[in-house]
């Protein structure tokens, strides 16, 4: 059974990059009918930032990444809060010392700092290794303060990652780590291999910049005597202006790309393609697609790069596929914001609209000239295809405003027809009388409907005067 996790520390809100780790732990625990968990990782109560756990929970909320153990919701290997869970890391890190694989270390911060080399890096050269068992007893007798190193053993360390393949380093460039702090509580690095390996972890994905603690997870499994997870590195992720995503930054955070108006849906399509394709280049995938197709194989190592336009893309296309109620319910409020005229038909409004905007707030700007006719330049009635320019427009107009005078049932299909006869019996083509009215009617280069529709939006009185302004314009 695959077992995923997500260990976010609580350190900010969740950025595009932290959402990408917690989708692709889902997409591979899922995608094989796994197990998908959430741990806090919160044992450096200093970079403890309040209200950020909460964040994490919306944030997997919104974007539908429902964790099947977790906080909250509980589980087989709770908690799953690392400060809930203290007791568990003293005795792994006890075997270690009885098994001559890990030391206590008394040295104070003074003389740990007196080994700096040039660049001001401290490698510990282990000093209290050669501590008797009776001066190591005395010693924590009288309460000196100490810390837990693992004795890290010569030769080489090997590991295999699934995206960037086998890697070596020369333990000699390894210091013998800390386990245990002076306070008691784990370093970082021990309490997350101590709790993937309590909770039956099978996979470890997260962001490259781990890959180079990876030798020293690896070294604590094997002086532990436990299984090492698959490891999966998703390649470095990357602002347009080539800087790395952080939450440091200020890159918004998954809310507000909602507040903006990006649906959690297109979001969360738009990061699965953060460093993944499908082998058959498709780009629009719902959550549920994802899980069938994803694959950990096809995770690239080379840099990914958030593109906004790129996600603005996606999103429409989202919109797009939205069944139309949903799409309604959702622009409604907009579309009686930018138009007020009695009887609007909301619905109708709703279906031009949807695949014609990249954020639902956007429709509202498409239909306002319903109710407002804007100020225009007379440079609109030029049109190179339909072979319309001001001249042509005026004389057209002129006739298209004489016929639909006369016309008494308005609804588009006989205006239509009226403009079909007209183009029959003068000298004028179809585009080169719709085109300007379109233009009379509207003042936009682009409209959502055709001009017959618009005249039906509008009424015949409205209409009718909108053309007559538009005539004098011309005129
Ligand atoms: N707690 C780490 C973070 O927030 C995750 C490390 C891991 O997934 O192993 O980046």
């Amino acid at each position: 059974m695959i077992r995923t996790r997500y260990a976010p520390s609580p350190t900010g809100f969740m950025t595009i990059g932290n959402l990408r780790s917690a989708l692709y732990e889902y997409l591979i625990a899922k995608h094989e009918g796994g197990v998908f968990i959430l741990r806090i990782e919160d044992t450096d109560q200093q970079r403890y930032v309040e209200g950020a756990t909460d964040a994490i929970f919306e944030t997997l909320r919104i974007t539908g990444l429902n964790f099947d153990e977790g906080p909250s919701v509980g589980g087989d290997y709770g908690p799953y809060i690392q400060s809930e869970r203290k007791a568990d890391y003293m005795p792994p890190a006890l075997r270690l010392i009885k098994e001559g694989k890990a030391y206590y270390c008394f040295c104070e911060k003074e003389r740990l700092q007196s080994l700096a080399d040039e660049g001001g890096h401290v490698k510990y050269d282990r000093h209290c290794l050669q501590l008797s068992k009776d001066k190591i007893a005395a010693k924590i007798e009288s309460g000196t303060p100490y810390v837990i190193r693992q004795l890290i053993p010569e030769g080489k360390t090997t590991f295999h990652d699934e995206v960037f393949g086998d890697i070596t380093i020369e333990n000699s460039e390894l210091e013998d780590q800390i386990l245990i702090k002076s306070d008691g509580m784990p370093t970082y690095n021990f309490a997350n291999v101590v709790d993937d390996n309590a909770m039956a972890i099978t996979h470890v994905v997260r962001g490259c910049e781990y890959l180079t603690s990876t030798p020293k997870y690896t070294l604590l499994y094997e002086a532990l005597g436990w299984p090492i997870p698959i490891f999966v590195h998703l390649p470095l992720l990357q602002n347009s202006d080539g800087k790395k995503i952080s939450k440091r930054h200020g890159d918004a955070s998954i809310p507000q790309l909602v507040e903006m108006g990006f649906l959690p849906e297109a979001i969360i399509n738009y990061v699965a393609l953060l460093g993944w394709s499908p082998a058959d280049n498709k780009e629009i995938f719902t959550l549920e697609e994802l899980i069938q197709v994803f694959n950990a194989k096809n995770i690239s190592k080379s840099p990914s790069t958030f593109d906004m336009k790129k996600m603005t893309w996606v999103n429409g296309e989202h919109i797009k596929g939205l069944p139309v109620e949903i799409y309604y319910s959702m622009a409604l409020p907009f579309l009686q914001e930018a138009v007020k005229k009695p009887g609007m038909d909301y619905m109708y409004l709703a279906g031009i609209t949807q695949s014609r905007v990249s954020f639902i707030k956007e429709c509202g700007e498409l239909v306002d000239f319903i109710d407002a006719l804007p100020d225009y330049d007379i440079e609109l009635y030029t049109h190179k295809k339909m072979k319309t320019n001001p001249d042509v427009a005026r004389d057209s107009l002129k006739l298209a405003i004489a016929a639909l005078k006369q016309l008494e049932d308005w609804n588009h299909t006989a205006i239509g027809e009226v403009v079909a006869k007209l183009a029959e019996e003068s000298d004028f083509s179809k585009g080169q009388i719709l085109w300007p009215i379109r233009t009379a009617l509207s003042g936009k280069p682009t409209t959502p409907c055709g001009a017959t529709e618009i005249a039906e939006l509008l009424g015949k009185d409205e209409s009718l005067k909108r053309l007559s302004a538009g005539l004098s314009k011309l005129q």
